[in-house]
């Protein structure tokens, strides 16, 4: 039996292998010669006292000890005969992941994605960026692998009950992602290597018997008696087609279920649920900026040391705080990143973070963002369940309009935000498409700004140095997660109302990331398994 250890490493010794033989075979009283192999199991930084250290469970196999791997999950497929086959409607984390649990299960999924694939993709986020425009069907939030493709990529999630975390990271690294991230205790991928995963991923998703269309846009359900039948496309015309006043050719997709995994941006999904009498609810969400610090700050004031530290990471924070009845708090924090301009429509500004698997730009950028509850949008009810969606889309638009057109991101200087204040000039950025001044303590809703206020400069009592005239505060951050829900039984997931439709991941409200996401399409896919079973 191999033995566990607990071990303390330095920074410089975490992928160092003979320091981490020498103090494995020391706990396991063994000789460093004695060892076969080192599985490490946990690995966490703490960075609490002013020597940062890593933090290292791991398993130590004595010489005549062999060391077994799990076999992989891809091992257990078998191409499927299609015979029952389900429509997955979005190619995101949650409609792969779900995709991936139908083959093993046996079922045919056919996926339908609004977007293009992650390789085209890029050349619309490069519009995006250098020309500010946004096509509505090709961006940050649409296309293959969906918002998590060009994302900061962070695997970290909270909700551990909600599903088999280590099957979803398990799926990912047989599909390109490295090994640690099974054992890292904040594992990262990058955005320079999750558009290969999510490429892999279709290849599996194609070679075990599953279709995937790009450039399929939902723009109807086909429902008789209380169900689901199927879906109906119309396919979106590509940059370079020529334009014709012809209609776009639709196509009917019928199959055994529908899983419905469209993300939190999909506005047009939700009001077409609504409009075809399908019953949704407006949820909470949370909106607010983005600031932006230089990383070494970031760095010195977390590691405690005037510069940063070889063989560690690029720094990270998180933070929250209560003002008044509601909770203003950190929000995808990008150490060593760049922020994005995520619009999905032409006229928002939408801002969000991403990274590359290095973390090495000078740049650490936070979502900083305030909780919107119903109690927040009196004045919105009249639009029913798309309350908190239209106070939302008015509150981009609103940030667009103030600006020239483009993609330029509204923003102050931190302590002038906090005093309500314009900028005279503001410091550099990561944010391609540029920043400029803009009275954001005016444009925001006076409910947002002041909590945001409030709570910035709290959080600079409490990490000092955070408030600088060095950061940027960009707005707006508010695709935190989805502000409707669509309704599902906890038993079958199925829409209480609509049999065969199964509402999945962030957009329908079950989901808040890459990797809950994702279990939320496996659990949603096994959901399918028993109903289909029942028929
Ligand atoms: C810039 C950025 C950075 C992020 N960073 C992180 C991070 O570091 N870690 C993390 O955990 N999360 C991060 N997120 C959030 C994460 O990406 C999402 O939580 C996750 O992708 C949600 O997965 P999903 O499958 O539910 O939906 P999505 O990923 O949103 O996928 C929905 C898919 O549905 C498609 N679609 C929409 N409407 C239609 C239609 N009518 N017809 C056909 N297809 C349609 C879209 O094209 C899209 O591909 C980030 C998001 C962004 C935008």
């Amino acid at each position: 039996m191999p033995q566990i250890v607990e071990l303390v490493l330095l920074p410089g010794e975490r992928h160092d292998e003979t320091a981490l033989r020498q103090k494995a075979a020391r706990q396991a009283a063994l000789r460093p010669d004695q060892i076969s192999y080192i599985e490490i199991l946990k690995s966490s930084l703490d960075a609490r006292s002013r020597q940062p250290v890593y933090r290292v469970r791991a398993e130590v196999y004595g010489a005549h000890e062999i060391f077994t791997p799990e076999p992989a999950i891809l091992s257990g497929f078998k191409p499927v005969d299609g015979k029952k086959k389900v429509v997955i409607v979005g190619a995101g984390p949650a409609g792969y992941f779900a995709a991936l649990e139908l083959l093993e299960l046996g079922i045919k999924p056919i996926v339908l994605d609004r977007g293009k694939d992650a390789q085209a993709r890029r050349r619309d986020l490069r519009a995006i960026q250098q020309f500010g425009i946004v096509n509505p069907h090709s961006n940050y939030c649409f296309g293959e692998g969906g918002a998590g493709t060009y994302s900061d990529g962070k695997l970290y999630t909270r909700s551990v009950k909600r599903g088999d975390v280590r099957k979803a990271l398990r799926l990912l690294v047989e599909h390109g992602a490295k090994s640690d991230i099974l054992s890292e205790a904040h594992p990262h991928i990058g955005s320079n290597k999750l558009p290969g995963v999510v490429q892999n991923i279709r290849t599996t998703i194609e070679r075990y018997g599953g279709e995937v269309h790009f450039g399929q846009c939902v723009t109807d359900f086909i429902l008789k008696k209380g169900g689901i039948l199927g879906v109906v496309t119309e396919k979106v015309r590509l940059a370079d087609e020529p334009t014709t006043n012809n209609q776009q050719p639709t196509t009917e997709w019928l199959a055994d279920a529908v899983i419905l995994a469209t993300g939190h941006s999909a506005r047009d999904i939700y009001r077409l649920l609504h409009a075809k009498g399908i019953r949704i609810e407006s949820k909470p969400f949370a909106l607010g900026v983005r600031v932006e610090h230089p990383q070494p700050l970031i760095d010195s004031i977390q590691y405690k040391q005037n510069q940063r530290v070889d063989d560690l990471p690029a720094a990270s924070y998180s933070l929250v705080c209560q003002v008044g009845q509601r909770g203003v708090f950190s929000f995808c924090m990008c150490p060593g990143g760049l922020i994005v301009p995520s619009a999905t429509a032409p006229g928002e500004i939408v801002v969000n973070g991403m990274s590359m698997s290095r973390r090495d730009s000078p740049f650490a950028n936070s979502g900083i963002v305030t909780s919107v509850e119903a109690d927040d949008l009196a004045d919105w009810q009249k639009h029913g369940v798309f309350a908190a969606m239209e106070f939302q889309s008015h509150v981009e638009r609103l940030l667009f309009q103030a600006g020239d057109g483009s993609q330029k991101g509204p923003s102050l200087r931190l302590p002038d935000f906090i005093q309500g204040k314009m900028s005279a000039d503001l410091p550099p950025s990561s944010y391609i498409p540029g920043l400029y001044p803009a009275p954001l303590f005016e444009l925001l809703p006076p409910f947002i700004y002041k909590r945001l206020r409030d709570g910035l400069a709290q959080f600079g009592k409490t990490m000092r140095g955070f408030y600088t005239a060095e950061a940027n505060v960009v707005a707006t951050e508010s695709r935190t997660s989805a502000p409707v829900r669509i309704p599902r039984d906890p038993a079958t997931l199925m829409h209480p109302e609509v049999q065969g439709l199964f509402p999945c991941g962030e957009g329908a409200g079950y989901a808040g990331g890459i990797i809950s996401a994702a279990m939320d399409g496996q659990n949603v896919a096994r959901g399918i398994y028993v109903i289909a079973a029942l028929r």
